[in-house]
């Protein structure tokens, strides 16, 4: 069938009454449905033009690379068991599946099943309390069920409150970041991942993507948030410093203020985040430039909060002062919090990054020639996610490898 005829009148009814019944059957009374197929007449049934013009994925752009030069990509497997099935929850299973379907075919990543490790790694850098009290939570929650706190002791910090779920404002920072049966399993399989990515790299591999959600840069010591629960990145840098000093790199819209709080004190873990000033943006409380660190970690923690409208063209001068505070620090190792919500028209920023500005982004930071673990933080623009992050490898991998 051509694209622009459409089947019969008769048999487009009967689709049309088979999918009312059987899919609607709960709304639509048999009057309304018989009023709606005969509604379908040949002469006024039209399809529209076509509005979005699919692009293709591009098929071995990179001619055949070597194995030991590809990116080990690891992806959360048990990712979509946390499915917040609410009005505008936008951290969706889609994310993951919108990626892979672009950066499978460029022939530049090899993928490493996800390993498990010990709680051990999670205690390394969140309180035992808060970590204990989010499993114990989630099991308790009924099936398909949220709770989003609602209580916040702020004023008696000594005193978390009994119940369990109301405990859970305790523990948070905002209102829109639910607990559910899977969110702890979820989040601990994604820092599996991220430590399996951390493994390929202490392995010899210069570039490792832990393709996960939940996110985890908003995750504090003891404090859930911004649909992060653990900080896996936070995680991935305590991972690594026992081998040398690391630099977190946090390029998402948002400020990466879980990694700050963690090594807020530390000078073996260098903590930058590029971000949405908090006057506007996300999580408002912190991100903003004054916060250099403390005590020992005085000079090791740099924001960079930026302007509500920027163009790639600007953003790129932040990106290249936070490149040389890292050639300054000249860690080991580099972790970098990738967010791919800078993009035009993401629905929790206001930036306007294009696939171009990306790939320019992945050179810039390829170029550095530091191993780095990067970790899927966040990026909610459905249609441009998968080109966008597509794009950013493709610079990162050439920017690393170019001679
Ligand atoms: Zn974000």
């Amino acid at each position: 069938m051509e694209t622009n005829e459409l089947p019969e009148s008769n048999k487009l009814q009967k689709i049309v009454r088979e999918i009312l019944e059987k899919k609607y059957a709960d709304v639509c009374s048999p009057e309304y449905n018989n009023l709606v197929v005969k509604s379908f007449k040949n002469e006024n049934v039209k399809l529209r033009e076509l509005k979005y013009i699919k692009v293709k994925p591009i098929q071995n752009e990179i001619p055949k690379i070597a194995e030991d030069l590809k990116i080990s990509l690891v992806i959360n497997d048990k990712h979509d068991i946390h499915h917040v099935n609410e009005r505008g929850y936008v951290e969706a299973p889609v994310r993951i599946k919108s990626i892979l379907k672009e950066i499978e075919p460029t022939g530049l990543f090899k993928s490493v099943a996800p390993k498990n490790y010990p709680l051990k790694h999670i205690l390394s850098v969140h309180d035992e309390k808060y970590v204990k009290y989010l499993e114990k939570v989630c099991q308790n929650v009924p099936a398909n069920k949220s709770i989003y706190p609602y209580v916040f002791p702020i004023r008696n910090a000594a005193r978390p409150p009994i119940d369990l779920p109301v405990r859970a404002g305790y523990y948070c920072l905002d209102t829109f970041t639910p607990l559910n049966q899977n969110a702890f399993l979820a989040a601990r399989r994604a820092v599996d991942c991220v430590l399996t990515a951390t493994d390929e790299l202490l392995a010899g591999n210069n570039l490792t993507y832990a393709l996960i959600r939940p996110p985890g840069h908003h995750a504090e010591h003891k404090a859930f948030g911004g649909f992060c629960y653990f900080n896996s990145n936070a995680i991935a840098a305590q991972y690594l410093v026992k081998h040398g000093k690391v630099s977190i790199l946090d390029i998402d819209y948002h400020h990466g203020n879980g990694s700050e709080n963690i090594f807020y004190e530390r000078s073996d873990v260098q903590t930058i985040s590029i971000h949405g000033h908090p006057k506007f943006a996300y999580p408002y409380f912190s991100g903003f430039e004054d916060e250099k660190g403390s005590g020992e970690g005085e000079g090791f923690n740099i924001n960079y909060a930026l302007k509500e409208k920027i163009d790639g063209l600007e953003y790129r001068t932040y990106l290249k002062k936070a490149i040389q505070n890292i050639k300054d620090y000249k860690p080991r190792f580099l972790v970098l919090a990738l967010g791919l919500d800078p993009a035009k028209g993401d629905p929790t920023g206001t930036w306007s990054l294009s696939a171009n500005d990306f790939e320019e982004n992945g050179i810039l930071l390829g170029k550095l020639k530091i191993p780095t673990v990067v970790v899927q933080e966040g990026g909610y623009k459905v249609r441009s996610l998968g080109i966008n992050a597509r794009r950013f490898f493709q610079g990162l991998w050439k920017g690393f490898n170019e001679k």
